[in-house]
């Protein structure tokens, strides 16, 4: 009901001649585009623009979409991102006119139907976190560690308490770091017992009075739950500290546990992984985070709350951090994540958790086998097995499995990390792939390690790009093409 009302009143106000009444015209010069323009900015000539038909164009973008591999192309078992299904009618729902049409700038009155989806995922999320209250503004994980830790730095200002450190395992993903850096703190790693778990006489000796946060990841990077996670944030917080979860590794728990319950105060989200919602090539996503009562004062504004049955974004919050982000965050991402919650359920949130750890565990017990997998026998929603050994015996890293299997139709697990594992290979299957799925990749892992090295030095065969620099790549794309330049470099 009230999206359909947020949508005719977008249509109301856009009518002509209501809008002129309703925004104040500004002094934009009216006249021919070409005479407002300085002359040095006018071309001589148009430009050499290729001259093709309808045909050929939509031929050679196809093309081009065929040359990639996705989630809905290939099975993609990249660990550590959670690349999962994503269901089509999300896309058709965030696509609404009242949901996707709506102007940044337009009065809160005029979009109670998005404000009140956006609202009720607030509360869902804090639901699943087993925490009191929710941000949705920042734009990713990474940028939700980084709000949480400015929210954590105004905190212990304001109790006049100066802490300068931030505890992280060391098989910490490399955003948590890089946020504490950024929030203006130490960051200070915490050793991890050769089980993979955090080594807790490492963590005490590092505890002090000047800890403001320990960032923990549960489960973490290995595919292990911290066994010892109660005590861990018990240790924290007897030093006056708060515990952050990076939420990346929900997937594995949702509905089965909450980290309020197992101790955390705040924590991120990032439902472009856990909640479905496509990413991937760098975006986009969104991370929205959770924190305890203690720290909702400083939550980023506006901040949506209910007041007399009406969604309103409150901007007056004395002990804000401010702004992190324009707007109201990535909402694109974050309707797509209430479709998704909503669809599911409670029951349906549990069953997508013990599915992961079952499907991951499936392909742990066959995968050991041939490619041993350091930390344990069991895993939860992921694990990282080791080329180690082949590597020491027959020359063959965990880069050419990873390049290999793309010739076999599948998209490369994440490989080197965490660091903490020796030429690692990350495996993360997801809960919606079928047990099929999982053989066929199985036996291309397993035909992989039996062939030579000489050869998968050599891998992709059948691929578009073979090997690039991938630092060349991401430091000096080149982003045009040319019918000429068929070089292969990129
Ligand atoms: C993906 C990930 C992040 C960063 O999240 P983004 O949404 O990519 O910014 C942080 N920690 C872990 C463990 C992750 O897997």
């Amino acid at each position: 009901m009230r999206n359909r009302q947020a949508t005719r009143l977008l249509f109301e106000l856009s009518k002509p001649g209501r809008r002129a009444a309703r925004v104040p015209a500004c002094d934009v010069p009216t006249g021919e585009l070409g005479d407002l323009l300085p002359d040095a900015a006018l071309a001589d000539e148009p430009p050499p623009l290729p001259e093709l038909g309808e045909p050929d164009i939509i031929r050679h973008f196809v093309n081009l979409s065929t040359l990639n591999m996705s989630v809905d192309t290939h099975f993609y078992p990249l660990g550590s991102c959670t690349m999962k299904y994503n269901p089509k009618r999300n896309e058709r729902l965030a696509s609404l006119p009242g949901l996707a049409d709506v102007h940044p700038y337009q009065d809160p009155t005029t979009m109670q139907g998005l404000l009140a989806l956006l609202f009720e995922l607030q509360e869902m999320l804090a639901e699943i976190g087993g925490l009191d209250a929710v941000s949705l503004h920042p734009a990713a994980g990474a940028h939700g560690e980084l709000t949480a830790l400015l929210i954590a730095a105004a905190y212990f200002r304001d109790r006049a308490e100066p802490r300068t450190k931030v505890l992280i395992p060391d098989s910490a993903h490399g955003t948590n770091p890089a946020s504490a850096a950024m929030a203006g703190f130490k960051a200070i790693t915490v050793g991890s017992t050769s089980e993979g778990f955090v080594d807790l006489d490492d963590l005490n000796s590092k505890l002090g009075d000047d800890v403001a946060v320990l960032m923990i990841t549960n489960p973490s990077t290995l595919g292990l739950f911290e066994p010892q996670i109660e005590t861990i944030c018990r240790r924290v917080h007897e030093v006056g500290g708060l515990v952050y979860l990076d939420g990346a590794n929900m997937n594995a728990i949702l509905g089965v546990t909450r980290p309020g319950d197992f101790g955390a105060d705040m924590m991120h989200f990032n439902p472009h992984k856990t909640f479905s919602t496509p990413h991937g090539g760098g975006g986009p996503g969104a991370g929205p985070i959770a924190v305890r009562q203690q720290l909702e004062p400083y939550l980023p504004v506006p901040v949506l709350v209910r007041r007399d049955g009406r969604f309103v974004l409150e901007e007056d919050r004395p002990k804000s951090i401010g702004r992190v982000r324009s707007f109201f965050g990535n909402t694109g991402v974050l309707v797509r994540a209430y479709c998704y919650l909503r669809t599911l359920g409670p029951d349906g949130l549990r069953r997508v958790a013990e599915n992961a750890v079952l499907n991951a565990n499936y392909l742990l017990a066959r995968v050991k086998h041939f490619l041993p997998v350091p930390h344990g026998d069991r895993c939860m929603h992921e694990f990282v097995a080791s080329a180690q050994r082949l590597k020491q015996e027959k020359g063959i890293t965990a880069m050419d499995i990873a390049k290999r299997l793309l010739d076999y139709g599948f998209h490369a697990p994440t490989v080197y990390f965490p660091l903490v594992v020796k030429e690692a290979v990350m495996i993360e299957p997801t809960e919606t792939e079928s047990k099929e799925t999982l053989d066929a990749f199985v036996e291309a892992l397993f035909r992989i390690t039996e062939q030579s090295a000489e050869s998968l030095h050599a891998a992709p065969h059948a691929a578009p790009i073979n090997r690039p620099d991938e630092v060349r790549a991401a430091r000096r794309p080149t982003l045009h093409w040319q019918p000429s330049d068929q070089s292969g470099e990129h």
